[in-house]
């Protein structure tokens, strides 16, 4: 209600007009680079101190809400030249009123940038990103992102605060269903396709959006996996591991970046120099613009490497941010600042004219309301191609995890069907975390898709309990109706706000009553499919010992229903592989595939070697796993040489043979390892995958080529480069199923970063 007030109070302040035919105001650049220049600094040759420091100012609206509001008069602010941007609001008239207000009552007409967390999907809902990463198909992913953007922008917005390419190794950390997992090559590939879909190959086509690669860095490795918490690594590590990723998305063009909530060495995120001069801008050469995360720069007051808000302006604007999300410091005390020397003139002029490329690229000064077309909107959103592609991709990322006596696919004498649990008929929790303009009534639930699709099979239903609670009131009639089928398909796991931001979970069991009612269920004797839906890896381990069968199915949006119902039939053979290893338990975090040897890796037979005196090292279901209706056999692997220098490639062949009666995909995996180094490499590092279509029956031969260049890391001296030596080269189905040959690089050199 507080909500529907403010917005037609907002509403009000905003003159009303039609659509057709709006005048805009400000000049009307075109052309090139240089020609961008000239009408930026025409432009700022105009603007006062304060409208400079404006186009750095960023706030909420109040209609979708991402964290606190702190300004509810940024309208009026706008119009004053206080303001350059505005997120969390939607729709094409109420963005189009907002920047007709903004645009005809400031002086100088600049437009409003809209920005908004397009994360999976807009109307049309796709799989979280963790489900999505999980197809290792970035033709898919990129298709998915692109028909994101071209709903988000034909509904007036011009910027999404994704992807979010955080490394996360810790699966307690609710945010690992927003990126890629847990690996840095894999990471880095979803974040190339990830740009490429939101921004296009055009920044002033208006299908297309800004990306923004968040959370400049380091956010997840926050410490026992709680949302918000401090982060410590070396350099060494935040290079190697958690960078990649962000370099990957800059070279993709990415046109802005987001800091994170974190410190990184001592000095949060917003402020931290290093990670900002040093790295993005000197290094990388990143030309787009920098904003915080949230109220990040407020934040550092009780970080406490500042000691009020005006300091931690300064520490921020002077480390290289240039746009101040939410805490609305920039606006209060930039001025101040400026007239104490604490921070220059020219950093104030840096940032307002990286914000205003972005406009101007965005042909926002050409027409300030090409965004806003109610047409384009109506004709754009939900459009039945975008549920095609909901679909193609959830299927894609769906993982099958387990499946004993080949249960699934579902047999063609199967007269009944019993469909159990929390997340059967639910629509919402289909949606994931972060759907933000996603809406529970474009889901298609389970029940129904299951309904639709099994002609001549009864399919009944129990609800059975709540995602979480006490309450068993349910089980009664859920066994009743599994104990009258042939097949019991159980759909449980977590509710859409278990995971996503501020989500952290200590304990990553299936909650209690939902394993109460599968151990129920699993007592009647009934064939058992567990649909897992989750916005992480879960510690599962009861449930892989007893159920036969378990399908990996995340959140996976509005076409979920369909999606898992291909899977189910065998109408879609699975092909997704996990991007985060599954630990058997919390206490084997942190635990990934690439870890460090150490001095003592475990070896059974001497007791002072690295391992748990109740569990073993290894995890429930490695990194790169997942199965499918087909079963592959590999081939040996074939090197094309035994050695390589600095200019070489190696060609790496592999051939796999499809032996089963089903058509399948394959994800074939390629990983390295260094053997020596001048300083400690992982036991695995991944670094080629493809993933291949092969007909029953059929052999395909899959060929990878290194080069030098591939084996880089940061090495003892802090410089990136290649070491001589000799490498072990795996090919496999997982992380754990590797083929294995040897080979040498004949050279050490420094790589270009
Ligand atoms: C999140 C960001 C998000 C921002 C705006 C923050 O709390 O950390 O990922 O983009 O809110 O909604």
């Amino acid at each position: 209600m507080k909500k529907i007030a403010a917005l037609l109070l907002l509403l009000s302040i905003i003159t009303a007009a039609s659509f057709a035919g709006s005048k805009q105001k400000a000049a009307k650049p075109v052309g090139d680079e240089q020609k961008m220049n000239q009408f930026i600094s025409s432009l700022m040759a105009k603007m006062t101190l304060e409208e400079k420091i404006g186009q750095t100012v960023l706030f909420s609206s109040w209609w979708d809400v991402t964290g606190p509001i702190s300004n509810n008069n940024f309208v009026k602010d706008a119009e004053e030249g206080k303001v350059g941007a505005v997120f969390n609001a939607l729709s094409v008239d109420f963005l189009y009123r907002m920047q007709k207000a903004v645009v005809e009552k400031s002086r100088l007409h600049i437009p409003l940038l809209f920005g908004y967390d397009v994360i999976h999907g807009y109307r049309t809902t796709f799989p979280i990103p963790l489900a999505q990463s999980a197809s290792w198909d970035m033709g898919m992913i990129e298709r998915s992102a692109a028909v994101a953007a071209t709903e988000a922008a034909s509904d007036g917005l011009h910027w999404t605060y994704a992807p979010m390419v955080d490394i996360a190794r810790d699966p307690r950390w609710g945010r690992v269903a927003e990126g890629a997992g847990e690996d840095q090559y894999l990471g880095s590939k979803v974040a190339v396709a990830q740009v490429r879909g939101f921004q296009g190959s055009n920044l002033k086509d208006v299908s297309t959006i800004l990306a923004c690669a968040k959370h400049y860095a380091g956010y997840g490795a926050s410490q026992a996996g709680r949302d918000y918490s401090t982060v410590d690594m070396s350099e060494r590590y935040m290079r190697d591991y958690y960078l990649p990723p962000f370099k990957a998305a800059k070279e993709a063009g990415v046109a802005s970046f987001m800091t994170a909530f974190n410190e990184y060495d001592g000095t949060p995120c917003s402020s931290n120099e290093f990670l900002l001069n040093q790295i993005l801008r000197k290094e990388w050469g990143f030309k787009g613009f920098v904003v915080t995360d949230y109220t990040s720069i407020a934040e550092m007051v009780k970080h406490g490497n500042v000691k009020d808000e005006k300091e931690a302006g300064e520490a921020a604007m002077n480390a290289g941010v240039d746009m101040d999300m939410q805490s609305g410091i920039f606006m209060k005390y930039l001025k101040q600042s400026l007239k104490e020397g604490k921070v220059s003139e020219k950093r104030i002029d840096e940032a307002c004219r990286r914000v205003l490329e972005m406009k101007y690229q965005l042909g926002l000064f050409d027409d300030p309301y090409r965004y806003c077309d109610t047409i384009r909107a109506k004709q754009t959103l939900l459009k039945p191609e975008h549920f095609v592609a909901a679909r193609e991709m959830a299927k894609r990322s769906i993982v099958l995890l387990k499946n004993e006596g080949a249960l699934l696919p579902i047999r063609s004498d199967v007269r009944s069907i019993a469909l159990i649990g929390p997340m059967a008929a639910d629509k919402k929790n289909q949606l994931g975390t972060w759907h933000t303009a996603g809406r529970a009534e474009t889901v298609t639930p389970i029940l129904d898709a299951l309904k639709a699709r099994a002609k001549g099979v009864a399919v009944s239903y129990a609800k059975g309990c709540d995602f979480e609670g006490t309450d068993k009131s349910g089980f009664a009639e859920a066994l009743e109706v599994a104990s009258k089928a042939d097949v019991v398909l159980v759909a449980m796991g977590e509710r859409e706000d278990m995971s996503g931001e501020a989500n952290s979970r200590a304990n990553i069991d299936l909650p209690s009553i939902q394993k109460e009612l599968l151990a129920e269920l699993h007592k009647l004797g009934k064939p058992v499919v567990l649909l897992l839906h989750n916005g992480r890896p879960l510690t599962i381990s009861w449930e892989n010992e007893h159920i036969p069968a378990i399908l990996e199915c995340w959140h996976l949006g509005s076409q979920a229903g369909p999606a898992i119902v291909d899977v189910l039939f065998g109408d879609y053979n699975p092909s997704g592989k996990l991007t985060m290893t599954f630990p058997r338990s919390v206490g084997q975090i942190p635990i990934h595939y690439n870890m460090k040897n150490s001095g003592r890796p475990y070896n059974p037979s001497d007791n002072f070697t690295s391992h748990y005196k109740d569990m073993p090292n290894d995890p429930l279901y490695p990194f790169g796993y997942g199965l499918s209706y087909s079963t592959f056999k590999y081939s040996a692997i074939s090197l094309s040489k035994s050695a390589i220098g600095l200019n070489d490639t190696l060609k790496v062949k592999v051939s796999i043979t499809n032996t089963s009666k089903f058509d399948g995909e394959e994800v074939v995996q390629l990983y390295i390892r260094d053997l020596v180094g001048s300083v400690t490499r992982p036991i695995k590092e991944l670094k080629g995958f493809k993933k291949v279509a092969i007909p029953a029956g059929k052999t395909v031969e899959v060929e990878f080529s290194l080069t030098a260049p591939d084996l880089a890391f940061w090495r003892k001296d802090m410089t990136y480069g290649v070491e001589a030596g000799d490498f072990k080269i795996f090919v496999g189905t997982s992380s754990s199923a590797v083929q294995e040959a040897n080979f040498r690089l004949s050279e050490t050199a420094s790589v270009k970063w």
